[in-house]
């Protein structure tokens, strides 16, 4: 790979050859992936950039650690749509807010970015089968995107897992071990399999190549938003990769010249699980704590990429909020009815955690402000109906139907 140098542990400094099959540092630290900025800077400008037809994750090769032969994976990853929120940015009484629906990819999760990375990365490394263990959208997105590759999985899942992820696991053909306990137990689970029959690794805080997907979705908001740097942007945090992603993309981004200021983060977590945001409101280091949350993506009391999220946040000047499960069915409500846009629970955390923080005034009104959802509502339909409501139910009579808008209040316009 002409554009990566090398992978290096974030803990002790230790240099690594960028191979595929790359885990964690001897230390226990995890690995970052170090690019040559100068080669890239010479190979990719903003206007070859523009002039490129491929609408998917895949259009800034250049910044991501792949072999120039590399094919990329069959599913369409990434080019999320990025629209301009004008109902919810007065709603919320800010200036500019653009809602990134990250839920539109291929199996519905930003997770897909990391995915498509993991199937082009087990591809180099010759692997037939990839493995992961996750709270259900890593899963599901391995598994479609595996899929479409030709390549088996083998899927681990906390039994709590919503139904609609696990109907996309079983219906992308991968073997699915539901573990009947915490998302940490389903973790170690996974690490002892994986090391057992020495499948391809796609746990994320393991395999460094992961984030470096993920942060296309960085890379995407500011091509959207033509390299005008938002203030803030806002998204929900479980793992931590996804932050430390977002902020991975945003610094290449600055490194090599395409935006000269860098946006503060917004680490949305969900009050009965929030052990990153904890740590950073305590200046202390983080403790695991209780997954105590509807938010089944993010429900992670064992972060594992922890120390590169806590740098994102903390490099970023960025701010930490933690909402209820309550303030997250809200925000369900409110995305679906001001933009059209359906979010699963940890989908609209990083908007429940917006709209607080204009509550409490942290935010100036002057202010633009990027939202990304992170995963779609479909895939949990009975935290949807919990959050919203259920329907006039009614036999098909006009007589009652009338009755039933005076009874419910319904002015019809
Ligand atoms: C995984 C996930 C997150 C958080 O990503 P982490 O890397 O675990 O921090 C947020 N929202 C959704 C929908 C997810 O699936
Ligand atoms: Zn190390």
């Amino acid at each position: 790979m002409k554009n990566v140098k090398h992978a290096k542990c974030v803990k002790c400094g230790k240099i690594y050859e960028a191979t595929p099959h790359l885990t964690n540092c001897t230390c226990g630290g995890i690995l970052d992936i170090i690019y040559d900025y100068d080669y890239i800077k010479a190979n990719l400008t903003k206007a070859s950039l523009a002039a490129r037809q491929d609408n998917s994750m895949w259009r800034y090769r250049e910044l991501l650690p792949v072999e120039e032969t590399t094919e990329a994976p069959p599913l369409r990853v990434g080019w999320s749509p990025l629209y301009e929120a004008k109902l919810l940015a007065n709603e919320l009484g800010i200036r500019k807010l653009y809602v990134k629906d990250d839920g539109l990819n291929p199996t519905a999760s930003l997770k897909d970015r990391a995915s498509s990375m993991a199937v082009a990365k087990a591809m180099e490394a010759g692997a037939k089968v990839i493995a992961c263990s996750s709270t259900g959208n890593a899963a599901s997105s391995l598994a479609g995107n595996a899929a479409a590759a030709g390549l088996k999985t083998y899927i681990f899942v906390p039994s709590r897992a919503p139904k609609g992820k696990v109907a996309q696991l079983m219906t992308f053909g991968a073997t699915v071990i539901s573990v009947q306990g915490s998302y940490e137990e389903t973790f170690e689970l996974s690490k002892q399999a994986i090391e057992k029959w020495g499948w391809y690794n796609r746990n994320a805080a393991i395999n460094p190549y992961l984030s470096e997907g993920k942060k296309t979705v960085g890379l995407e908001i500011m091509e959207q938003l033509n390299w005008e740097v938002p203030d803030y942007i806002a998204i929900s945090v479980g793992d931590g990769c996804t932050i430390a992603g977002l902020w991975k993309g945003l610094k290449d981004l600055y490194a090599i010249g395409f935006i000269d200021r860098l946006p503060r983060l917004i680490s949305a977590q969900a009050e009965g699980c929030c052990p990153l945001n904890r740590a950073i409101e305590t200046g202390e280091e983080w403790r695991p704590m209780e997954e105590n949350t509807l938010a089944d993506s993010i429900a992670v009391g064992v972060p594992r990429n922890a120390d590169k999220a806590l740098m994102a946040i903390r490099e970023s000047n960025g701010l930490v909020v933690n909402v209820s499960d309550a303030e997250i069915m809200a925000a369900q409500k409110l995305l679906g009815r001001t933009c059209g846009v359906f979010g699963e629970p940890a989908g609209v955390t990083g908007a429940a955690g917006l709209k607080k923080l204009c509550q409490q005034g942290k935010i100036p009104a002057d202010a633009t402000v990027v939202s990304v959802v992170t995963g779609n509502g479909l895939k949990d339909v009975a935290n949807a109906i919990a959050a919203c409501g259920e329907p006039i139910s009614i036999p098909g009579d006009m007589e009652l139907l009338l009755k039933a808008f005076a009874d419910n209040g319904i002015v019809v316009e």
